[in-house]
This record gives structure tokens, sequence and C-alpha cells, in this order.
């Protein structure tokens, strides 16, 4: 028997609307590049600078998707970690993190995964292991650095995580929010994936000087036109970046992140995302 969808389609009826994209609740846990700011024995102005927009630890990213859009109830949210750095602990602590159900690696740099560590706590009383997702060579990578975690013969019940290796690049995407760090450049064929898809966007920008592996702010600035997204917000800063020099700087709809920045991405028609108070 055909489905009723299919029955319709063949009938030549409309195929049905797509659902609401997914409500997305991101909080940038952390902002700055590897060494964090201030970094270790540096006086500089924005190392010393009492403005706490200044201050920043290793990026990464903590989402809370309700997964039929505004209507959905907290039940429904599923909590997505994405990178946990040397900075892990501090930042749920500080932040308020209360659960994760699924971690998203970006790749095997320190300061995206010496935290992994820090979510056992997490998963101690989970009936079933918690999924890690990250393409091969940051899984070989992991498995190396945190044979505790995932050689489960080498130490039965350490941990209920288990990777699963991806195919994608390194974008990742939820709903109409997408984050993407550590690129010096972008694809054709993932912008094209991005084109008019993103409502909001966090994407790396070291400063304003060019780096072989890291967007510049100017280049950012670009590949977020390119993508064209209703907001920008610039990560993995260095302490080049005073955030009350450099904010006014930026073109509309382009702004620097900070420590703890929330944004709410609304998945249903009418996109909005908010800015809320840190
Ligand atoms: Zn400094
Ligand atoms: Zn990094």
């Amino acid at each position: 028997m055909p489905s009723k969808r299919v029955a319709e389609q063949e009938a030549g009826a409309p195929a049905r609307a797509d659902p609401p994209a997914p409500t997305v609740r991101a909080t940038l846990l952390g902002t700055g590049t590897s060494t964090g700011v201030p970094v270790l024995g540096c006086d500089c102005a924005v190392c010393t600078s009492d403005d706490p927009r200044d201050q920043r630890l290793r990026s990464s990213c903590h989402l809370v998707v309700r997964p039929r859009g505004p209507g959905g109830c907290d039940d429904d949210a599923v909590h997505l970690q994405i990178d946990t750095g040397p900075d892990f602990r501090r930042q749920a602590l500080r932040y308020g993190v209360e659960r994760v159900d699924a971690v998203l690696y970006t790749h095997a740099h320190f300061d995206h995964v010496t935290g992994l560590d820090d979510l056992r706590p997490f998963f101690f009383q989970n009936a079933a292991p918690a999924p890690c997702f990250a393409r091969p060579h940051t899984a070989k990578v992991l498995r190396r650095m945190f044979p505790h975690v995932f050689v489960h013969d080498d130490y039965p019940n350490a941990s209920n995580l288990e990777l699963h290796e991806i195919t994608e690049d390194a974008l990742a995407g939820v709903g109409r929010f997408a984050y993407l760090t550590d690129a010096s450049a972008i694809p054709d064929a993932s912008f094209d994936q991005l084109d008019g898809q993103v409502d909001t966007l966090v994407i790396d920008a070291l400063h304003r000087r060019d780096h072989p592996t890291h967007f510049s702010i100017e280049e950012a600035t670009r590949a977020a036109r390119r993508i064209g997204a209703r907001a920008t917000y610039f990560t993995h800063l260095t302490h080049s970046v005073r955030h009350a020099e450099e904010e006014p700087r930026l073109p509309e709809g382009i702004h620097l992140a900070y420590d703890g920045l929330r944004l709410q991405v609304e998945g249903g028609k009418a996109l909005r995302a908010v800015e809320s108070e840190r």
C-alpha cells in the first residue's frame, strides 16, 4: 500500500509544506582564539582591559534545539555541544549548561577538544551511550587522546560516550543557525549549501591581519556577506581586537561575539533572532 503522501503526489496533489525549522538557542561559551584572552604574560591594552567583552575563553558553543519550532516545549529540547575546549568545565558552570545530549567536534585542535574528559559527569547515569560526532581524522585523534573514554576494552565502564564518524564537511548547521570555526576559506559547494538558509551565522575571525588558517576580519566580512545571514557574529578572536573599538567599525548586521552571548533563532516562518542580555 502506498503511503497517503505518495498517493497524493501520484495524484498530482501539491507536496506538503516542510515542517518548520527547529528553534535554536545558542550560547557562545567562549569566543577566544587558542591562547584565550588575556594571553598569559601579556600586558597589552586588551589583555589588561576591564571590559568583560575583551576576556575570551576558548571558542565553543552550546545549543538548545527545539525540533518542533516555536511551539515545541522544553521536554522536546535537544542539548547539543559544539567542541569542548580546555575551558569547557568552567564555561559549563558559568553559563549553566545542565545537560548535553550529543557533541559535535569541528576538528581536533587542542583548543577545541581538550575538555572532552569533562563531559563524563553528564553521562554517568545514561542508559545508552551519548553520541559524539566527528569526521574520521578528528575521531582518530580523539580515540588516541582519550582512550579511557573511547577504548572500552582498556577501561571498562569508564564512560558512556560513543564516537560516530561523519563525512560531512566542517560546517555545523542547525535550523537557521550556522557555526563555522577555524576556517580560512569556504568551498563553493558549502556556500551553495548555506545560501539563503542561514538567519544567524557565527564565523571565526582572528583579527585585522591575514593568517594562513583563519579568516581575518576583512575575509570573514566578505564570507558573511556572501552567505547573506541576517545577523553575523565573529568569534575565535585574539588580543588584537578591542571590543569597544572594533565593533563600531563593522558593517551593519555584523558584530563581534563575546563570551556568554545568547542568540535565539526562531525556526518558524517569521524568522527572528534576538540578542539577549549577557
Ligand atoms: Zn595581549
Ligand atoms: Zn581554534
